[in-house]
């Protein structure tokens, strides 16, 4: 099977690091706005933080309700909700169990940076999918990043 591909501008990019950085050492997150290619390759075009409203911000992540629903009105009509983007400031870039229990599967990708060594952040981002109809947990397949 061909590798499934997703793009990124590289501003977005470099946004979502830099946020995921200045949270440290909790987790951050945030949304990629963007559009699918005419082949439904998804493209990420804009970075948006949003506050990491979990109650221990250090293990985990919850995007803030608030500030979730303003990001998607704010992009309604012009860019799709492409990816959701949360950082391991201690671990490598890789979905734990409770990454893989989320409610966001049908988003096309989820993005991890790790900054496991803070000096070179990593970053993989990830397909969730259903492996059965009768089964809950859902399986990440890995993209191959290309940037813009
Ligand atoms: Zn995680």
């Amino acid at each position: 099977m061909d590798r499934l591909q997703i793009r990124i501008h590289r501003q977005a990019w470099t946004d979502m690091i830099g946020h995921s950085l200045e949270a440290m050492p909790r987790e951050a997150c945030g949304l990629l706005f963007g559009c699918l290619s005419s082949a439904g390759i998804p493209g990420a075009l804009t970075y948006v933080p949003v506050s990491n409203a979990a109650a221990n911000p250090l293990h985990s992540f919850e995007l803030h309700p608030q500030e979730l629903v303003r990001a998607l009105y704010g992009a309604a009509g012009k860019q799709e909700l492409i990816g959701i983007v949360h950082s391991h400031p201690r671990t490598a870039p890789y979905p734990s169990e409770h990454d893989l229990a989320t409610l966001w599967h049908t988003i096309p990708s989820h993005w991890i940076v790790s900054l496991r060594d803070p000096s070179l952040p990593t970053v993989k981002a990830f397909a969730f999918r259903k492996r059965q109809q009768e089964d809950f947990r859902l399986e990440a397949i890995s993209y191959e990043i290309v940037m813009d």
